[in-house]
């Protein structure tokens, strides 16, 4: 039978299939092989297994890495003065960099044993988190080294040799690493870099060696101007055949100290008005030895492997990190501004209109959190999930934008006036340095999250495609095949039901008031499964192009992960009542964005006969989720209004001081506001607003009056905003602050 099913049914399906399936490149191939896949797997299966998530270990800190943030991370922290470092130094100041490297903040994923810190992606993202709420230009100062760069490349490519060299001196900062991929042709398209190094014999501190001849150019490139090793992408070509037959050897990445020959390095460019180092460089005839490759003579060619697969594990912590601090101290500062600022007599928060975007700040915080943690303890368990990391970098800055807009709208001018008192305007400017960086988003919803996640967290496509790629793989195709028709039926018969149920019946795990939201999750999972393999079989490699198509998908997939992400955060914490309501907000609106995409799919499917029919069996009553409601919005809203163990716990992790700048003072103001609150209801009652004429008519105590009064004085200076005389903003003025620091620097150097 089994046979007679090889030949007779699955051989022409093989044959037609091989003729339907667009050729994949090499570079293609290279990045849906590389990472692995997890919990996005089981949710394509259209089943998902809730015991499994609930189980999975929580990621936690150890008491070396917790000292770590309480002691140097603060320390650190304390001596950053974000306005100067903007506005006056254009960098950060030298003791920043000094402690820096002192406290071997470029080593913290490198091993103890090199000298580096040997911290778990957990404790990476921690402190790249709070860094963050105190000056990004110090949090990406921090970060890159420690992501997608030569340190992390070395580790996981590196040869011992190259170990033992770079990785002590990366650690202790001795050696200050960037990586250049991105050129002026090449974006997101860097596979097609026109920088090349060329095979040939070449002269080395003295010895005749066989080595690389390369050409670059280089833009964007984060710590360039100050970096002391270049990792660098360029494709490697041998026209003399010194290393064999092949010519073209592909996407090649090597370590490049930059004080060579030929190497132009230095000028900077200004992102955003973030001052962290970043820069073009240039390369002319610069000559290496062969052992400058990272992972020496044999990884050559292995470059874009290597990237890509770094970078699985890089997106997935740094930039989501980031952004869950962003939408953390959006939260913080958006409910306390709003409790504290009143218009129309009242403090702005209790404005439906206003309680709107403090909802959904919270509701962001909660979900972008809940995200960062649960991919963290995949990382934390030695996975490098690409499709979750797509997903972590995409979303958290996707969010990170609509938080702090929202903040913005909210803080209106209090947030854009610029000055030491803004505590908002850097954020906001580094927002689309976020959106671009580490595949910008366009590119990650249309192209990388559904596009090459359906191939890697299907349970057969994979299997099925490299089947057919294989001219000898009609068994492996048959058995794959099969399987998933088998599956696909099973998926119908799931989804069927759950749709037609409201998903009344779908599998949950006993979770107290969330079981409804995991019911629903699994109804999705079950129409999305089906849908996913529907559009497949009708539209094949088709799918890839049509990118608005593969968008929805994905967006379908990457809610269904954030909304894992937050029932597991409720678990964990204890499922907390006060924090219920963001959590419902979360649940509520991304079953809202699910049921909408799936409308959009079944209204765009080019096989019209196909997209009834998943209509009718997944959708018979149309997109009917409508959102959170107006009670939840207003519940969700009060959790960053008023001083609580909810608030405490959606806002952990940010950095404080009493520094008397804005932040400080908002914070203190806050705290006075919410404390006066009960004598500030007996002054309206009595319709009196001055304090001192309440005290006088006995509706209130004098030390009651003195506590209205410092919460009074306290809001007055959070509303307050800088201004400048005109010849402190003129640009020869900028310019003086920054030679005359350039100029102190020089002598500090020399001396
Ligand atoms: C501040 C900063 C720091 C950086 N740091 C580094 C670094 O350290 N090292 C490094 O190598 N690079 C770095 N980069 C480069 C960064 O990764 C690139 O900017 C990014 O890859 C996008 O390239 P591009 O800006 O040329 O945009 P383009 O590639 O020109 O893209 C323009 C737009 O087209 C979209 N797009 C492109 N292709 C598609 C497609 N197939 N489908 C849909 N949309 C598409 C993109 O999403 C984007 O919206 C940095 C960039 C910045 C701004």
């Amino acid at each position: 039978m089994s046979s007679f099913r090889r030949d007779y049914i699955s051989r022409p399906i093989f044959a037609l299939a091989k003729k339907a399936m667009p050729a994949m490149s090499d570079t293609e191939r290279e990045a849906l092989e590389a990472g692995d896949v997890w919990w996005d797997a089981d949710l394509f299966t259209g089943d998902p297994d809730w015991a499994k998530l609930l189980a999975y270990p929580q990621a936690t800190l150890t008491a070396e890495e917790h000292a770590f943030l309480e002691g140097p991370v603060n320390e650190l922290c304390a001596m950053l003065d974000d306005w100067k470092i903007s506005w006056e130094l254009r960098d950060l100041p030298p003791e920043a960099w000094d402690f820096i490297k002192k406290h071997r903040f470029f080593g913290m994923i490198i091993p103890k044993e090199f000298g580096g810190l040997g911290f778990s992606p957990y404790a990476h993202s921690e402190v790249v988190r709070k860094i963050s709420t105190r000056s990004l230009a110090a949090a990406v100062t921090v970060m890159v080294p420690n992501s997608l760069g030569p340190g992390e490349l070395l580790m996981r490519f590196g040869t011992k040799e190259q170990q033992q060299q770079w990785l002590p001196r990366l650690a202790e900062g001795s050696e200050i690493p960037c990586f250049g991929l991105t050129s002026p042709e090449a974006g997101s398209d860097a596979a097609s870099m026109i920088d090349t190094g060329v095979i040939c014999r070449g002269n080395f501190e003295g010895r005749e060696v066989l080595g690389l001849r390369l050409n670059w150019h280089k833009r964007y490139i984060t710590l360039g101007p100050v970096a002391t090793v270049l990792g660098l992408a360029f494709k490697a070509l041998d026209p003399d055949h010194l290393l064999g037959q092949e010519e073209d050897l592909g996407i090649t990445a090597a370590l490049i100290p930059t004080h060579l020959p030929g190497i132009d390095i230095g000028r900077r460019h200004l992102p955003s008005m973030q001052v962290f180092q970043n820069g073009p460089n240039w390369g002319r005839d610069v000559f290496i030895p062969l052992d400058f490759i990272i992972g020496g003579k044999e990884r050559i060619g292995q470059g874009w492997k290597m990237l890509v697969s770094a970078l699985a594990a890089g997106r997935g912590i740094s930039l989501p990190s980031l952004s869950a601090a962003a939408a953390a101290f959006c939260a913080r500062t958006t409910g306390a501004y709003a409790r504290v600022r009143k218009q129309f007599g009242i403090p702005i928060g209790k404005f439906e209109g206003i309680e709107e975007p403090l909802a959904r700040i919270a509701g962001t915080a909660y979900l972008l959190d809940a995200a960062r943690r649960l991919t963290c303890a995949a990382l934390n368990q030695g996975h490098h999930p690409s499709v979750i990391s797509g997903i972590m970098k995409l979303h958290a800055t996707e969010r990170m934008r609509i938080a702090v807009n929202d903040a913005f709208d909210v803080h209106s001018g209090k947030a854009i006036i610029d000055g030491p008192q803004n505590y908002m305007g850097a954020l906001y400017r580094a927002v689309p340095i976020g959106i671009t960086v580490e595949g910008a988003n366009i590119l990650s919803r249309n192209l990388i999250v559904f596009g090459q996640g359906a191939f890697r967290s299907h349970p057969y496509l994979l299997e099925e495609i490299t089947a057919i790629a294989d001219p000898n793989g009609l068994d492996a195709f048959d058995r794959a095949f099969w399987k998933h028709v088998g599956h696909s039926i099973k998926t119908l018969f799931r989804a069927w039901g759950r749709s037609w149920t409201g998903g009344l019946f779908a599998p949950a795990p006993d979770a107290g008031r969330a079981k409804p939201f995991y019911r629903q999750l699994s109804r999705f999972a079950a129409a999305f499964a089906l849908a996913a393999d529907m559009a497949f079989l009708t539209m094949g490699g088709a799918l890839k192009r049509r990118e608005m198509l593969s968008a929805r998908f994905g967006d379908i997939l990457s809610e269904l992960y954030l909304l894992s992400a937050a029932l597991k955060r409720w678990e964990d914490e204890g499922r907390q009542e006060a924090d219920f309501p963001a959590l419902e907000w979360c649940v509520e609106t991304g079953c809202k964005t699910i049921q909408t995409r799936f409308a959009e799919i079944f209204a765009n499917l080019p096989n019209r006969f196909v997209a009834t029919m998943l209509r009718l069996v997944l959708q018979p009553l149309g997109a009917r989720d409508t959102g959170p409601t107006d009670e939840n919005v207003h519940q969700c809203a009060q959790i960053i209004l008023e001083p609580s163990a909810a608030r405490e716990r959606l806002t952990a992790g940010l950095f404080h001081i009493d520094d008397d700048r804005g932040l400080a003072r908002l914070e203190k103001a806050f705290a006075l506001v919410a404390a006066a609150d009960g004598i500030d209801r007996s002054m309206r009652a009595a319709r009196i607003k001055d304090s001192r004429e309440a005290v006088k008519q006995g509706v209130i105590s004098a030390s009651d009056g003195e506590r209205i009064r410092a919460a009074e004085e306290a809001v007055s200076k959070v509303i307050e905003v800088d201004d400048f005389a005109p010849d402190e903003l003129s640009e020869i003025n900028l310019k003086s602050i920054s030679r005359e620091e350039m100029f102190a620097r020089e002598v500090r150097a020399a001396s």
